[in-house]
Parts: C-alpha cells; sequence; structure tokens
C-alpha cells in the first residue's frame, strides 16, 4: 500500500539563513504520538507539536496509522503553516506520530523532515528522532558499503536503514540490534500499521514521557507540557535503554539495554525545554528559579533592581530577586508576535531585529542600576545590544549575570550549541567577555553551584558544554563539529 508522503514547500525562512547565527543553543527536535481509538489522532498530535513548536521550527509532519498503512504528511514552516484543518481531516487512523525538526545534522531541506515513512520486509514503519547519533559517519559507510541508499542527510535515515536491514527479526529485535549499533543520543518514536513504540536511548540524553488519556489510550512527548495540552496525564519517563510497545493488547515495556549512568541533558533544564514541563523528576521553572537563586547567593551585587532577559531569564531572575532582596522588574518587554522569519541582511537591520524582539522600559530603568539575568551566554552578539539599549535608555550600570557556567565546548546529543570557535567563553576569558558587552560586571554560575541544584541527581545529567566531560565518546578530529552532509 502506497505511503501518502507529500511534502509542503517551504513557507518560510529557516532562522539560520539570512541573517547572523543564533546567540543560543537551539534544540533539535520535538516528538508526539498518540494510541487512541476512536479519538482524532491527527489533531491531537497537531495540538501535541504545537506546544513542542519551541524544539524546532523548521519542518512539521504527522503520519498516522489506521491498522492496515501508514499516511504522512510533512513539510517545511511551522506546524500552524504546515497543516491546515483540511490536511489534518485527510490523516485518519488511530495511532499517530509528529516531529518538529530543528536540523544540525542535515540539510534544512525538505527531504530531512520528519517523520520519516518507508516500507520493509514486516510492512510499513514511520519514523520520528530526537538526537544526534554519534557514530553516524562510520554507520553510514559500513551501510552504504553494503548497497544502502540515502535519500536525506539525516542521521535518522541511518537508523531507518538499521531497522530495515534487522527486518527478518521482530520489529522489537530490529531496534534492539540498531540500539546496540547506534551511538549517541536518541529518543525515537516509531510506527507502524497497528503499532506505536517510543525508544531510549541509554544515557536518557534527550527527554521523553508516557502519558495516559482519562478516555483510554497513551500519549508520548518530548516534553510533559505536550500531555498537558491534549489532556494526558503523566505516568512516568520512558527509562534510559527502555522501548514501550503500546498496541490492540495494551502497553508493554523491557529495559533492552542498562545504560553505564545516565546523562540528562542539563541545558534542558538550563534553557530548552518549557518552564511547564516536568522532566525526570524535576519541574523546569522551579530548576531555573532555584538557579537564580544559587547565583544570588554566589554574588552579593548591589544594585537597584533586577531584571531578567525575556523570557529565558525570567524564573532564574526571579529566584535572585527573592533571595537577595532586590526588587524584581519587567525592564524589558519582549514582543511576542514576532516570528522566525525575520530577514536581516544588513548590521543596521540585525539592530532593529533585536529592539523589534526587546524594548527597555525607560520609566522603569532610566537612573538605575541593574542586574540582568540570563539563562546562558553563547556568542554575545545579542547581549551586547541588550546592554546598549539599556545604556541608551539611561540606565547608570549594568551588572550581567548567567544562571549557568560558561559554555565552552560544543554539543554533540541533539543540539545546536555551534562550533567551538564560535563560543566566546571558550576563547576569551570573563574579563575581555565583559568588555565586549560593554557591561559593568559579568558573572557566571559556578558549575559546583549549578550542580548543587539538583542534589544527588547531580550525578545523572550530562554536562560536557560546561566540562567538556562527554559521556559518549564524540567523533575524531571534533575541533569543529562533526556534520556530515550530501550537498
Ligand atoms: Fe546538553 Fe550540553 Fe550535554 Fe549537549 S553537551 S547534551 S547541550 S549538557
Amino acid at each position: 500500500m502506497p505511503v501518502t508522503a507529500s511534502i509542503t514547500p517551504a513557507a518560510g525562512r529557516s532562522g539560520r539563513t539570512g541573517g547572523e547565527l543564533p546567540d543560543k543553543p537551539r534544540e533539535e527536535c520535538g516528538i508526539f504520538g498518540v494510541y487512541a481509538p476512536g479519538r482524532e489522532v491527527a489533531a491531537m498530535t497537531y495540538y501535541g507539536l504545537y506546544a513542542l513548536q519551541h524544539r524546532g521550527q523548521e519542518s512539521a509532519g504527522i503520519a498516522v496509522a489506521d491498522g492496515r498503512q501508514v499516511n504522512l504528511y510533512k513539510g517545511m514552516g511551522l506546524v500552524a503553516e504546515v497543516f491546515s484543518r483540511e490536511r489534518l481531516q485527510q490523516l485518519t487512523g488511530h495511532l499517530a506520530i509528529g516531529h518538529v525538526r530543528y536540523s544540525t545534522t542535515g540539510a534544512s531541506q525538505p527531504l530531512n523532515a520528519q517523520p520519516l515513512v518507508f516500507r520493509y520486509a514486516r510492512g510499513m514503519l514511520g519514523l520520528a528522532h530526537n538526537g544526534n547519533i554519534t557514530n553516524v559517519a562510520e554507520l553510514r559507510e559500513r551501510l552504504t558499503a553494503t548497497g544502502s541508499v540515502f535519500q536525506s542527510t539525516t542521521d535518522s535515515e541511518v537508523i531507518v536503514n538499521l531497522i530495515a536491514r534487522y527486518g527478518s527479526s521482530s520489529l522489537e529485535e530490529a531496534v534492539v540490534k540498531c540500539m546496540i549499533d547506534i551511538k549517541g543520543a536518541y529518543s525515537l518514536l516509531l510506527i507502524t500499521a497497528d503499532r506505536l513504540l517510543a525508544v531510549r536511548d541509554p544515557y536518557g540524553f534527550r527527554p521523553l514521557c508516557l502519558g495516559e488519556l482519562p478516555q483510554g489510550g497513551y500519549v508520548l512527548a518530548s516534553e510533559s507540557c505536550a500531555l498537558d495540552t491534549v489532556g494526558a496525564r503523566k505516568l512516568r519517563d520512558v527509562q534510559p535503554g527502555e522501548i514501550i510497545s503500546i498496541d490492540q493488547n495494551g502497553l508493554s515495556c523491557q529495559t533492552v539495554l542498562s545504560p553505564r549512568r545516565r546523562a540528562h541533558c542539563i541545558f534542558e533544564y538550563i534553557y530548552f525545554a518549557r518552564p511547564d514541563s516536568e522532566i525526570d523528576g524535576f519541574n523546569v521553572n522551579q530548576v531555573r528559579r532555584a538557579l537564580g537563586r544559587q547565583l544570588a547567593r554566589e554574588y552579593r551585587v548591589q544594585a537597584d533592581l533586577v531584571i531578567p532577559v525575556p523570557d529565558s531569564g525570567t524564573a532564574a531572575a526571579r529566584g535572585f530577586a527573592e533571595e537577595s532582596g532586590i526588587p524584581f522588574e519587567e525592564g524589558l518587554m519582549k514582543n511576542r508576535y514576532i516570528g522566525r522569519t525575520f530577514i536581516q541582511p544588513t548590521q543596521d537591520l540585525r539592530d532593529l531585529a533585536v529592539r523589534l524582539k526587546l524594548n527597555p522600559v525607560r520609566e522603569v530603568l532610566q537612573g538605575k542600576s541593574v542586574i540582568m539575568i540570563d539563562d546562558s551566554l553563547v556568542r554575545g552578539t545579542t547581549s551586547r545590544k541588550i546592554v546598549g539599549m539599556l545604556r541608551d535608555c539611561g540606565v547608570r550600570e549594568v551588572h550581567f549575570l548567567l544562571s549557568s557556567p560558561p559554555v565552552v565546548k560544543s554539543c554533540y546529543y541533539g543540539i545546536d550549541t555551534s562550533d567551538e570557535s564560535e563560543l566566546l567563553a571558550a576563547s576569551q576569558p570573563v574579563e575581555e567577555i565583559r568588555r565586549i558587552i560593554g557591561a559593568d560586571g559579568l558573572y557566571y554560575l559556578s558549575q559546583e553551584g549549578m550542580l548543587e541544584v539538583f542534589g544527588e541527581y547531580r550525578h545523572n545529567l550530562c554536562t560536557a558544554c560546561f566540562d567538556g566531560s562527554y559521556p559518549v565518546e564524540i567523533p575524531a578530529g571534533s575541533g569543529k563539529k562533526a556534520k556530515y552532509s550530501l550537498e
């Protein structure tokens, strides 16, 4: 039976093109899956992806199965740009997976959009992947040498090829064999004509959680905020090394690979995940607030006000204000209606773009000394502009505090932190960064202070972008990020 694989034309520009590089690390993907006979699973997946839109804005896709076949629709752009009501109504069935993407391996192009749907020895299979496979170049070479062909430039297609290769085994066995071959970070959702599978890598780099619908049925999502959106109750996080299978016989789970250690991405808590999500036992907002309180304990900076860089620094700024007793104010207003499609061809327009996103409240700030709080500093370009805006509106002193340590290493596990050469803190001492940004003071949360917030759970976290201790071997010779490409 045919795969209805439709690719829409590009609906907007990717954040990567047309302007300077982003000043924040970027999450690659969000995934969502649902098994709910009798419900509109395509519409539920649409809402789930909407809740995960912050995890990827370049493409979106939904694959729906009805017991006989898997139908797919995907395209470039935001969820609301790719899917219309009519399009969703055409995707009928009782189970579905969906994906939003921002690329790190593989270019931003329609062929790389997910889910990927293919036919193998046991029928049709769809895949949605969040993460990065670190030994992808080696696997791709091996597969190509023995006859595999690739349509896209993503590491996800390597996973698909491996599962197809092991196709004579049961699907679970094929997935386990694939898991033994691949290294790195992967949270996966797989869909057949009548089954939904969830898989999390043995380190648990990227989040994945399981929920239950009140009328019956199950939901899986990168973050619990997506479960809330469709009215599901979170049951638990998918465990590292675990496979969960859902079909007409109900839910079954098995841990197939035992990890040597867990390595949940600490940056999910610091910046990526939505504050209302709960990941591996921690509410993201509460973690950010605690990081802000810790920052206040480490630095007794005197100032009139604490202001956040919205929204990324808001929770930490509130925590800092609570601990320090310095009043919290919203000194910068964020324009919430700005899209990701702003074209910034010249320096003048790029400066304007920052003003379009953030505007200082002169009445609050004029003549004051302020503590400005953000979650992290990667390239420093936006921070410098914000400090400049504050000075322009009469701020007396700007002390810039970060609720995480300096980012000095690239990520190879599913986050685009830029090449190491682009990370300001990788090459510059704190005093030089302060000078570049133009602040009166620059203070980073210590690594020990950051980990203290997590108590004993600290041993279950990946902190490689702060300290270079990579839990899984990274590709050889990676001064720069190892991206393979067919282009
Ligand atoms: Fe997260 Fe950094 Fe580890 Fe990547 S290297 S998984 S961004 S903590």
